[in-house]
């Protein structure tokens, strides 16, 4: 196990970190992606959908799909560890092609269960390693064609850490995507370290204010400052904004009356299993 670590940080030029990450972690990790590998082959992962919804009307206006997996022992595990599992395997690229055929099964049947025809969406996140692996676009447009949805009912999230890794690759992918119609929304944003300029220059839609500044931010001036300035530099530049980790009321309505557009977060309602999120769009509301 010693010298599958080394050899994978060779690999992954991320020598530094497995340097000082002990051979039990080393281990795990490697049991993870045997693991992980085996549950996307067996389709033992299945999507979450959170409810995204509009901050003044209270409506469902979207939906996010969250990977889950259960193994086989029924243990749950957390989405950041098996993402980063992926990200560093490889995994990604066929998990994250599971998630947009996925969400779309998923959208079909919503539609064929609707009686007045729905026009939910569906955000799917790409992350940075399976945008620089992957060919998305072609990936996208394959699933519009065999599933009959237009790309208006997706929304991409990308974090920054997509931008700094290849700044032109990804611009050249973001128009591809917007190209088909999609939305593309920035994840986690004042999180990552990248330079601003590429606000301007790449086809953003939706800027989401990362969970850190919001949760407690009714207490803290500071983070209410920092969410001020997201949204008025999302204004500035015609951008709608989100804000992430929306757990109260008061934190629904204080970033209304601040001028952002959507908000998720426990409030309006935890990642759902399908059914329950398709309750969500039938009853068409959410509290306000
Ligand atoms: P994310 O894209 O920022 O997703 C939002 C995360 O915040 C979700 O965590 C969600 O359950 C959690 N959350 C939502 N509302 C609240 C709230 O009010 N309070 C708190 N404390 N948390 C809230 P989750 O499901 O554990 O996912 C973690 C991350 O894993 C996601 O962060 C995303 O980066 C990644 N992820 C999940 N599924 C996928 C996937 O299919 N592909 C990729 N590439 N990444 C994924
Ligand atoms: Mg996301
Ligand atoms: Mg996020
Ligand atoms: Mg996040």
């Amino acid at each position: 196990h010693a010298q599958f670590a080394v050899k994978r940080a060779k690999v992954s030029g991320r020598a530094e970190l497995y340097q000082f990450q002990d051979f039990a972690i080393a281990r795990a990790q490697f049991g993870m992606e045997t693991e992980l590998r085996r549950a996307i082959d067996n389709g033992e992962l299945r999507l979450a959908y959170q409810p995204i919804c509009d901050l003044s009307s209270g409506r469902v206006v979207s939906f996010e799909a969250l990977a889950r997996w259960t193994d086989r022992d029924g243990r749950e595990h957390s989405p950041t560890n098996f993402i980063a599992v992926a990200e560093e395997s490889g995994l990604i690229v066929p998990l994250g092609r599971w998630a947009i055929e996925e969400a779309a099964r998923t959208l079909v049947r919503w539609d064929a269960a609707a009686l007045t025809p729905c026009k939910i969406r569906m955000a799917v996140n790409l992350s940075a390693i399976q945008l620089q692996r992957d060919a998305i676009a072609p990936v996208l447009q394959a699933v519009l064609d065999s599933s009959g949805l237009s790309g208006d009912r997706f929304t991409l999230e990308l974090t920054e850490s997509a931008i700094v890794t290849d700044p032109d690759g990804i611009a050249d992918t973001m128009h591809a995507l917007k190209a088909l119609g999609t939305t593309l929304a920035m994840d986690d944003f004042g999180t990552g370290y990248s330079n601003l300029a590429y606000l301007q220059k790449l086809p953003i839609d939706i800027l989401k204010i990362d969970r850190s500044f919001v949760t407690g931010m009714l207490a803290d001036r500071d983070k209410v400052s920092i969410v001020r300035a997201i949204l008025s530099l999302a204004q500035a530049l015609g951008m709608r904004t989100t804000a992430e980790g929306v757990e109260t009321h008061e934190l629904a309505q204080t970033l209304a009356a601040l001028g952002c557009t959507y908000g998720q977060g426990y409030f309006y309602a935890r990642p759902l299993e399908a059914d329950a999120a398709y309750a969500m769009v039938q009853s068409g509301s959410a509290p306000s």
